[in-house]
């Protein structure tokens, strides 16, 4: 399990590739697999063996030129590319280092494991990034909805075995925990990002009369005392302008209010509580950790129907979707109508660790079957 060199697992915060690869690594281990987990020496993820070039996350030289953060991803690499060579128990790698991963297990050729390298984000704008796949029939790709594979590059789809939708700890026995009072208000969970839509919520919410709560980090800053210190300089950051200019308008601390980042419990009882989850999105979102999240704590999802949403959310049942900005917060008006428990119930099935892992170990035989092929 190729972890990578930006963060421990599990992270110490923030790290949506480095929890999927915390809760997906125990269940497998339960099914019997034996994994070796090639990742910063400070992570603490139970494994049976761990393989480490950098002894802590390298996540703050992320801010450096782009070919310092390469050089970075590749010594790690070389590292675990020098481990594949020297042992010959590796039966399969399982990636996740975005782009550079793949080709560099690819470029192995015939002497590397067969390999899936899963994908993280939604990369129909940048084929260039992984650019043509040596290495044939050993090295394959899952997304994390259908949604996001149909519209990744040529060169990956071909190379695609499936998807496989994320899950999070919260869904197990999620239709048996106490059922949390529900307040009057929305929440928008996730980084403050035009393509996540702030700005449309908070104005919907004005429209309708709802209160609204935005949890989310803007760029760097995690919490607003954070943001307003920071000055001028701040506006540097692309999400920094998209929040001061399109949604601080909206937000009067009253009807709007920005808290921040919100984690573990916190962020439990904030999500749960809620009336609707809203997702007002402007970008084909590719795998919805937080929409995934929503449902397992009996929260209705309302969103628009990007990305993976129509795969995630039964309309009606677990949540309401609508192509059309505007009548959203029509929708929001109604969501008080959906069922709470079903949304548990739903997440209790489809979206358990114990799904994903079993789906991921279906992949693995395919990937092997298909490295064996003539
Ligand atoms: N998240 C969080 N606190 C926040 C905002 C987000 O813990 O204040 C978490 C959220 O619960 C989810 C992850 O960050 O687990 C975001 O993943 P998602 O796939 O929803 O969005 P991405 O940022 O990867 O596009």
């Amino acid at each position: 399990m190729n972890a990578g060199p930006w963060l421990s697992v599990p992270p110490p915060g923030y790290g949506g590739i480095e929890n999927v690869i915390a809760t997906l690594v125990p269940e497998l281990r339960r099914l019997g697999v034996r994994v070796v987990l090639a990742s910063v020496g400070s992570s603490t993820l139970p494994v049976d063996e761990q393989v480490s070039v950098f002894a802590d996350g390298q996540f703050a030289a992320l801010q450096r030129p782009y070919n310092q953060v390469c050089g970075i991803a590749q010594a790690h690499l070389a590292g675990v590319v020098r481990e594949l060579h020297s042992r010959d128990d590796i039966d399969l790698v399982h990636d996740h280092v975005e782009a550079v991963g793949l080709a560099t297990l690819a470029a192995m050729g015939p002497a590397g494991p067969p390999t899936l390298h899963t994908l993280h984000w939604d990369l129909a704008k940048h084929p260039a990034l992984y650019g043509s796949l040596d290495g044939g029939d050993r090295v394959r790709v899952n997304g994390v909805s259908a949604s996001q594979l149909a519209r990744a590059p040529l060169a990956l789809r071909e190379h695609s075995v499936g998807h496989v939708h994320l899950s999070t700890p919260l869904a197990v026995d999620a239709d048996r925990r106490p059922r949390p009072e529900k307040g009057e208000h929305l929440l928008i969970l996730g980084r403050i990002n035009p393509g996540k839509g702030q700005d449309v919520g908070a104005r919907l919410a004005h429209r309708v009369g709802l209160p609204l709560v935005l949890a989310g980090p803007v760029g760097p800053y995690h919490r607003p005392a954070d943001l307003a210190a920071a000055g001028d300089e701040a506006r540097q950051n692309p999400d920094v302008r998209f929040f001061l200019d399109e949604v601080a308008p909206h937000v009067d601390g009253d009807l709007v209010r920005w808290v921040g980042t919100v984690a573990g419990q916190e962020r439990d009882d904030l999500l749960a509580s809620a009336r609707a989850s809203l997702f007002p999105l402007r970008w084909e979102e590719p795998g919805g950790t937080a929409v995934v999240e929503s449902l397992a704590l009996g929260t209705p999802v309302v969103a628009t129907a990007r990305g993976c949403l129509p795969e995630l959310i039964e309309h009606g049942r677990t949540g309401l979707l609508t192509t059309d900005e505007e009548e959203l917060g029509d929708l929001l008006l109604a969501a008080e109508l959906l069922d709470p428990d079903e949304c548990r119930r739903v997440a209790a099935q489809r979206f358990t660790p114990a799904v994903m892992a079993q789906r991921y170990v279906e992949l693995y035989e395919r990937v092997r079957q298909s490295a064996r092929a003539p």
